[in-house]
């Protein structure tokens, strides 16, 4: 999968729901800065199958073991888009020139963006400049993709289905940003800040693990639209939009469909539900409830 095509298939959605593309069409500038990246710069990982397969019997995605040397100014060109876009949504101005002025002084590096246990961005750094875990997270998001990505490019092939159970990325450790229903039935993950994919049990919880059928609910936007669902979590109220495939066979990607489909997300918030992995919705909406 290339940027190029992820664009063709945004572009492709957009036809679908052309209301969507004036409130949408920052996301098109991320897309555009993603494929214009080079990795040349970047240093992938070179573990072997028996090195990262280690990590993910214990249980460990493979970032929690290791960094990508990223050069300030090669992710700075892929930043800028997501922070335009933070800086339109106008709702933490005074945090975001926080964070450039920290990220021009070199007080903030590359490293504040990496997911870690489930979360997206240092904590300490987020505190620190009074970013909201949504503006933070959204930066990871518009910005790491090309990078983790390349990084992790000689890793895919040594993960196979079985080796990983857990709701977050077995690669960068992010939590999971997209459900897709396959043809076979099986539910796979998708993680948007590294690419990465996993399957993971129907009835079970990314969020907090419950396989409690109680806990696990399903729904819909009012308007149905066949394949298009929301799975939600009544114990932790995280939740995840899905894709059946089976009924959508030319839909598009996982990230882009997630990114065109805001709004079932507003359903999904109106419900008292929220999502790990931030979208412009959570950035105008503001924090979700408790944090
Ligand atoms: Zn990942
Ligand atoms: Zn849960």
């Amino acid at each position: 999968m290339t940027y190029t095509t992820l664009l063709e298939e945004w572009e492709a959605l957009l036809e679908r729901r052309p209301t969507f593309r004036e409130p949408l069409k920052a996301y098109r500038e991320i897309l555009v800065a993603w494929s214009r990246w080079s990795g040349e710069r970047l240093a992938p990982l070179g573990w072997t199958a028996a090195e990262c397969r280690e990590r993910w019997r214990r249980g460990v995605p493979l970032l929690a073991e290791t960094s990508p040397v990223v050069e300030p100014e090669a992710l700075e060109d892929l930043l800028v888009p997501a922070m335009e876009l933070l800086f339109a949504a106008g709702t933490d101005d005074e945090a975001l020139r926080r964070f450039a002025q920290a990220w021009d002084r070199g007080e903030v590096t590359p490293a504040a963006l990496l997911p870690a246990k489930g979360t997206l961005g240092s904590v300490t750094i987020r505190e620190r400049l009074g970013l909201t875990s949504e503006a933070l997270g959204f930066l990871a998001c518009g910005g790491l993709r090309p990078i983790l990505e390349d990084y992790f490019a000689g890793c895919r092939a040594h993960f196979s289905d079985g080796v990983w159970d857990l709701g977050v990325c077995p690669f960068c450790g992010a939590p999971a940003g997209f459900t897709d229903i396959l043809e076979s039935g099986g539910r796979r993950l998708a993680c948007h800040l590294c690419g990465g994919a996993w399957i993971f049990p129907r009835l079970k919880c990314p969020h907090c693990g419950s396989v409690d059928s109680k806990d696990i609910v399903k729904f819909q936007a009012e308007e149905r639209e066949e394949g298009y669902l929301i799975g939600a979590c009544r114990n932790c109220h995280g939740y995840l939009k899905e894709l059946d495939r089976r009924v959508r066979w030319n839909a598009g990607s996982a990230l882009v469909e997630d990114w065109g489909s805001p709004h079932l997300d507003l359903v999904a918030h109106r419900a008292g539900y929220w999502r790990a992995v931030p979208t412009l919705i959570d950035l105008e909406r503001g924090s979700r409830p408790g944090s």
